[in-house]
């Protein structure tokens, strides 16, 4: 008896993980995420694809060839397994067939359904069950054991896959120096050990050695950039990076700020908030407040979702207020919010802190945002840390689980493993076989 698995995308890219794993009656899939980068390496647009169907789709090679996953012909796939909430780990799944059962984190879930309300790229995830870290579950002869991961997503998992006394150890996105490092270090006491094949990430291989920054030292960055006096502090960030809005409150608070959020991240906190400790607008985090874009409450009215505008009444900040109240806040800003900031007077030469992997400054709405503030007088500052781990926490990991094997994904940089870790490195193609 034996324990076979297959990467179908992720051996030589980031993005668009997908993994299956099978043994002589299960088979699951770990992961079933969007392409990031198309084969010529340039930025995959799901956007150009939008009007075709799943079959279609699988032609161009976007949606892998895998049966029982789409149609009702056949035997369906035995379940798919999500690690986290970014598009490249779920983005696919929408063409899955609604018969498949999904095994995810519940606030994982939660942020994909609050994505679908505010995003126009829709994922709708019905047949859900939700996991808990370390508690081992079955799907068929297959036992999966989640562990929480320290990632830039919230309720992010790497994946202990055993059946047949084989397995498999799927690292997902990880890192150890976010505000959950003690998932890592509680991790690097209880790992599993000597599993068969180590699956591990290397996004940031080849990009940089030295340690990454904390949260904890990208947050004393920011309270040294509030300390700055007369000036507004726009912050450009994920809505959905709750450690770094986090660090960004915690900068307000030491230096006496309000946050001003818009009704998304307000959302976002708001269901959070019932799975971690963090701020939310309530009357417990009075110095929250909340503005309502135009452009976002306009969609949610016409969508008929008026409902989650009128939740943030009591909280509210107008444009008015943040225009005489400048230099007292500090606000998470994006692209389609530049037609708000028109309307806010009174915040030209202020500080516009860039949060967020240097790759998306080569998006025109990005560029355009920053030329719009850079025409405003606006210092740009660019403050972040990276969701994935560094070569130290990498190898780390390694010496912890002590695999047999360690197998490439998340990567662009396959061959330089050999020079860092020193176990046996197996390279695998997309959709090649292995048998353990
Ligand atoms: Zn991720």
């Amino acid at each position: 008896m034996c324990l076979y698995f297959k990467i179908h995308r992720g051996t030589k890219e980031i993005g668009g993980s997908c993994v299956e794993v099978w043994t002589e009656s299960t088979r699951i899939l770990i992961d079933f995420g969007m392409p990031l980068v198309k084969k010529d390496g340039t930025v995959f647009d799901f956007g150009k694809y939008k009007a075709l169907n799943a079959c279609e789709l699988i032609k161009q090679g976007i949606l892998p060839d895998i049966e029982g996953l789409y149609n009702d012909t056949g035997h369906l796939i035995d379940g798919v397994i999500i690690s986290h909430s970014h598009q490249d780990h779920y983005g696919l799944s929408n063409f899955i067939n609604k018969n498949v059962k999904h095994y995810l984190g519940k606030a994982a879930h939660k942020i994909i359904e609050i994505s679908n309300l505010f995003m126009p790229q829709k994922v709708n995830i019905i047949n859900a069950t939700y996991f808990e870290k370390e508690k081992a579950f079955q799907v068929g002869n297959i036992s999966i054991t989640p562990y929480w991961a320290d990632h830039s997503a919230f309720d992010s998992y790497s994946f202990l896959v055993e059946a047949n006394g084989k397995s498999i150890f799927y690292s997902g996105d990880f890192r150890n120096h976010g505000r959950k490092a003690n998932a890592f270090k509680w991790f690097t006491h209880n790992a599993p050990q000597n599993v068969d094949y180590l699956l591990l990430e290397g996004t940031t291989i080849g990009r940089e050695t030295k340690p990454f920054k904390t949260e904890t030292e990208i947050e004393n960055e920011l309270t040294e950039i509030f300390k700055q006096q007369g000036k507004i502090n726009l912050i450009y960030t994920s809505g959905q990076n709750i450690d770094r809005i986090v660090s960004i409150y915690r900068a307000c608070k030491k230096t006496d700020k309000f946050l001003v959020v818009d009704v998304y991240v307000a959302t976002i906190l708001k269901e959070l908030s019932k799975f971690a400790k963090i701020p939310f607008p309530s009357k417990d985090f009075v110095s929250l407040k909340v503005m309502f874009p135009y452009l976002t409450s306009r969609g949610l009215k016409n969508k008929g979702y008026e409902k989650i505008l009128y939740q943030f009444k009591n909280h509210k900040i107008t444009k008015e207020e943040i225009s005489n109240l400048a230099y007292k806040i500090a606000m998470i800003v994006r692209p389609s919010m530049q037609k708000d900031l028109e309307k806010i007077n009174e915040i030209d030469g202020g500080n516009l802190i860039y949060s967020m992997w240097e790759g998306y400054l080569l998006k025109s709405d990005t560029k355009k945002f920053i030329n719009y503030l850079t025409n405003r007088k606006f210092t740009i500052y660019k403050i972040h840390t990276s969701g994935h781990a560094d070569t130290e926490t990498l190898k780390q990991m390694v010496e912890t689980i002590k695999p047999k094997h360690i197998v490439p994904i998340h990567t662009f940089s396959v061959s330089e493993y050999q020079k860092i870790f020193s176990l046996p490195i197996v390279e695998m193609n997309d959709r090649e076989t292995r048998q353990i």
